[in-house]
């Protein structure tokens, strides 16, 4: 039994002083208990939250991050900017893809992201065949997980065409293109060789499958979180309304059944209609608000939806950054630059970061169907402390905390982190951070030097 003690911890009723922690053997929580007096062996900290989910990862593109910052010679957009995408991932190979998502992982880690939704779409070889084993690189985030002792909830993706209406898939998505019965097949095989992982299925974008491919994989995949791009570029609402006289969401809504188990990475634009019924759905919105910003996507309609009680996640994506208050913290700021008032997403008299944390941690635990975001009795230990005494955090009790944190701090001020009670983030620092760090400094050298 691992025995943990914490001065202030934010708990589901609130903050609490005082809290002793117990972690069984299997890395739940065991007991809890407020106003409690240190057990002498207990591991003592003075700030306890619970780990966060981070919703929505493509690991390679780690590896990328910072080489699409030139301007090209007409006008960049997100499709420009995949052209580059296309043009990096070319070149991976299956070391490669594992010790970049190595690397990314640990950084997660961190930032005190305990758990991530790995939308894993890189199923083939660089001349688009298929491995010996299809599941060759589904299995190398498997691996890189397990080194960092992050959470992994795997999404293999169904990439069925190029675009709407049956568009053949161009060569930059060779890597991608996978039948639906091999995606089913992919997912079978990772719930078989890897029993508590947690395995669901993504569905790319509507642009990306057909409505028959959709549901098929829909009613192989009878359990686990389903998730899928929807409405984060206004070309691609315009290509589905051009495609079926439906806005993607509206669609969604309408075909598919929207409910728990549905993550829709991004919804950037939504008419009032679409806001109103995602929110009510109980979907969770996967939102990405550093890459939004980073491709230029748009603003979410975060005031609307929240106003409805919508639930949300927030995801790194593209990883531009890893960064959680970073997230959090762009999903406000573009609420109040459209707005031009201050503190939208909480209700009056209320802590915006404290808002922030808390519907990200309930919304992210669900999307990723992860027993996490809660400190709590049966829930997985994924306990993140922080350092009283970053400069943004010193002096501070309660929401305070989380308001210094994700709109103040200029590093993270994340102490320790734990995943299942396993300690993975020691004085802010990856326990297995160098080895993994050494790793990625030579696939990088590689292969920006062949670029
Ligand atoms: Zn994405």
């Amino acid at each position: 039994m691992i025995k943990l003690f914490f001065a202030q911890a934010l708990l589901p009723t609130g903050w609490a002083e005082d809290v002793a922690v117990e972690v069984a053997p299997d890395g739940t929580i065991a007991r809890i208990e407020a106003g409690a007096v240190p057990a002498p062996e207990a591991s003592r900290a003075a700030i306890a939250v619970p780990g966060m989910a981070n919703v929505h990862s493509h690991a390679f593109q780690r590896g990328m991050a910072g080489l699409a910052e030139r301007a090209g010679p007409a006008e960049d957009s997100f499709w420009t900017w995949r052209e580059v995408m296309y043009g990096f991932l070319d070149r991976l190979t299956p070391d490669d893809v594992e010790s970049i998502a190595g690397q990314l992982y640990a950084e997660m880690l961190e930032a005190g992201f305990t758990a991530v939704g790995e939308f894993h779409y890189l199923h083939n070889d660089s001349d688009g065949s298929p491995y010996a084993d299809p599941a060759e690189l589904a299995e190398r985030i498997v691996a890189a997980a397990t080194t960092t002792g992050m959470a992994l909830t795997h999404l293999p993706v169904l990439y069925h065409q190029g675009s709407f209406g049956a568009a053949p898939s161009t060569p930059g998505q060779r890597r991608f293109v996978m039948d639906v019965e091999a995606v089913v097949r992919l997912i079978e095989t990772l719930r078989a060789r890897h029993p508590d992982l947690v395995v669901g299925a993504a569905p790319h974008s509507l642009r990306a499958v057909t409505p028959e491919s959709l549901r098929t994989l829909v009613e192989a995949c009878e359990s686990g979180p389903l998730h899928i791009h929807a409405a984060e570029q206004e070309k691609e609402v315009a290509d589905c309304l051009a495609w079926s006289g439906r806005r993607p969401v509206r669609w969604l809504l309408d075909e598919v059944g929207l409910g728990e188990r549905w993550c829709l990475i991004h919804c950037t634009h939504l008419d009032g209609g679409e806001v109103r019924d995602l929110a009510a759905s109980g979907a969770v919105a996967g939102l990405c608000p550093v890459t939004e910003a980073n491709l230029g996507d748009g603003i979410f309609r975060g005031v609307d939806y929240l106003g409805q009680s919508g639930r949300f996640g927030v995801g790194s994506d593209s990883h531009i950054r890893i960064d959680l208050a970073d997230e959090l913290r762009s999903l406000e700021y573009s609420q109040r630059l459209r707005d031009r008032r201050r503190n939208r997403l909480a209700a009056p008299g209320h802590s915006v970061g404290l808002t922030l944390f808390d519907k990200a941690r309930a919304g992210g635990a669900q999307a990723l169907a992860q027993n996490m975001g809660a400190i709590e009795a049966g829930r997985r230990a994924d306990i993140v402390t922080l350092d009283p005494d970053h400069p943004a955090l010193v002096g501070r009790q309660g929401d305070a905390l989380l308001d210094g944190w994700l709109f103040a701090a200029r590093r993270a001020p994340v102490d320790s982190v734990r995943v299942g009670g396993r300690l993975v983030v020691e004085g802010g620092r990856h326990v297995a951070g160098e080895a993994v760090a050494r790793r990625f400094a030579r696939t990088m050298q590689a292969l920006l030097a062949d670029a």
